[in-house]
């Protein structure tokens, strides 16, 4: 087991600095002369008293012990944790770039601009859509947006519909989304193959439904085989559909949802277009409409007046502004480059190495695990350890284990209609050598299941700290690591 780091605060000694500043040059005035006396410290901050290189070692030390699409292969279904080219690092870092103030008038930003108005029509092209907003700060708050568009447009015309009909394999913030804009999620079921139950749609679909919110390939990284006919069905009910664009990374290039009958859709460019994320963030949830929807997206819009771009907030439906300023400016520039360094047909190629790359691993580890739904799969695919479970090892036990054998675990227990699932994900640039590493790590974790459960339920064993209170651990974080 490795060592663990102490706190900074454990390594001070009385009297060291880290650092060493040049001498006052201007007559030194006491603290109580230039400050109000309840801005003044009773006594003094307890900072740690550390050398430079005792700070440069601890957080090192620190950042070692994470892991991160480049120190591991990072097969977390769902997030698509696409590899970040670092070419996009050093193009989003230009001074030019990486320096605009979003105070700036207009006029000294025309660069920026006209950047965000070409990646508008980059997505919109990508997606089959009219028109796209950059706004929304992620995935989950381009959810919002666009289903307080879908709000905007029915009251626009008058019609009070407040059901949106989620499948039940779909992404928890589906519901949540729908709960904060003040709607009603009606969950429908999934069929035998994993797709929409259709008679259930049917059953639940009448004039009183907004959307359905799908998610296409689905949470179980299943193309819906019948959305032609879906769609086809809640439009012939005059509602709308929403796609949950963050599996768009399985289809670039190959199929368009605008071409499919989606409404409304959100980006997620952390997934789809490389940029960087995990840690909290920030992403970015760009939403997509068609025409009639419009003119309910969020100001400011990005437009062309002659050869300038301007921002224009008059625009009477919008449902206004979702956030301050224009977007995580920063994440949608590197989007932009990965769109402009990978083209139309590199963008294809990504896509379909996604899907190669799943449908590999899945064919490797088909035999040893369970597969509730046995259909080719996408970019991603959910297998369950139901079989294992009846050795008494779980999802979770397996999820440490591969810690132990160097991978980051896979998504756990999600989607919830899949016992004990493993929501596998490889990153679309991974080689033949990697996920056949993978494969076997699996495939012997599958064996100690059989042989000796209790390597695997008490894993993992190279970590400082092994098994915690994965509630508990969430809630009330303990920072030090003696009392563990
Ligand atoms: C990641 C994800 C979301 C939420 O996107 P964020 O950018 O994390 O807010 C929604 N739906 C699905 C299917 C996802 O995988």
């Amino acid at each position: 087991m490795s060592e663990p780091s102490k706190l900074v605060f454990e390594e001070s000694q009385a009297g060291r600095c880290g650092v060493s500043l040049p001498g006052c040059d201007v007559p030194e005035r006491p603290l109580s002369e230039l400050l109000p006396p309840d801005a003044l410290r009773s006594a003094d901050a307890p900072l740690p008293e550390v050398s430079e290189l005792q700070v440069v070692r601890h957080f090192t030390r620190l950042s070692q012990k994470n892991m991160g699409v480049d120190t591991a292969f990072y097969p977390l279904g769902s997030c698509t944790m696409k590899f970040n080219p670092k070419v996009n690092e050093a193009a989003s870092g230009q001074p030019g770039l990486l320096r605009v103030h979003p105070y700036q008038p207009t006029e000294t930003v025309q660069g920026i601009l006209e950047l965000l108005w070409r990646l508008e029509r980059f997505m919109a092209e990508i997606a089959g859509m009219d028109a796209v907003s950059l706004q929304p700060a992620a995935g989950a708050h381009g959810e919002l947006a666009g289903l307080m568009v879908i709000r905007a447009y029915f009251d626009d015309k008058g019609e009070r519909r407040e059901r949106i009909l989620v499948p039940d394999s779909a992404h928890g913030t589906n519901p949540a989304s729908c709960t904060l804009c003040g709607l009603n999620t009606v969950q429908i079921k999934s069929d035998a193959q994993g797709g929409v139950d259709i008679e259930h749609l049917k059953a639940n679909l009448d004039r009183t439904v907004a959307a359905l919110m799908i998610t296409n390939p689905s949470t179980l990284g299943l193309f819906e085989r019948n959305i032609c006919e879906i769609v086809r069905l809640v439009h012939e009910q005059g509602a709308l559909v929403y796609l949950d664009g963050a599996n768009l990374n399985a289809i670039m290039g190959i199929t368009r949802p605008g071409d499919f009958g989606v409404d409304v859709l959100h980006f997620n460019p952390h997934k789809t277009f490389a940029t960087p994320h995990g840690g909290g963030g920030p992403g970015a949830g760009p939403i997509g409409v068609k025409a009639p929807l419009a003119p309910f997206l969020p100001v400011p819009r990005i437009v062309q007046r002659g050869h300038a771009f301007a921002l224009d907030c008059d625009q009477p439906k919008s449902i206004g502004k979702m956030r301050s300023f224009y977007g995580n400016i920063g994440v949608l520039v590197r989007a932009y480059c990965y769109l402009r360094s990978l083209g139309p047909d590199g963008l294809k190629e990504a896509s379909q190495h996604a899907v190669l790359n799943a449908r590999y691993l899945l064919s490797r580890l088909r035999p040893h695990f369970d597969l509730p739904y046995d259909s080719p799969c996408m970019h991603e695919f959910v297998l369950s350890a139901s079989r294992q479970k009846q050795k008494g090892v779980r999802a979770l036990d397996i999820a440490k284990c591969l810690i132990d054998l160097g991978f980051h675990p896979p998504t756990i227990y999600f989607p919830l209609i899949v016992p004990e699932a493993l929501m596998i994900e490889p990153t679309e640039t991974e080689s033949k050598e990697t996920l056949d590493a993978f494969a076997d790590a699996l495939i012997q974790i599958a064996r100690e299941a059989e042989e000796s459960p209790d390597k695997v339920t008490t894993a993992p064993h190279v970590t400082p700290v092994s098994r915690l209170d994965e509630v508990k651990a969430a809630r009330e974080l303990k920072l030090r690591w003696k009392t563990v």
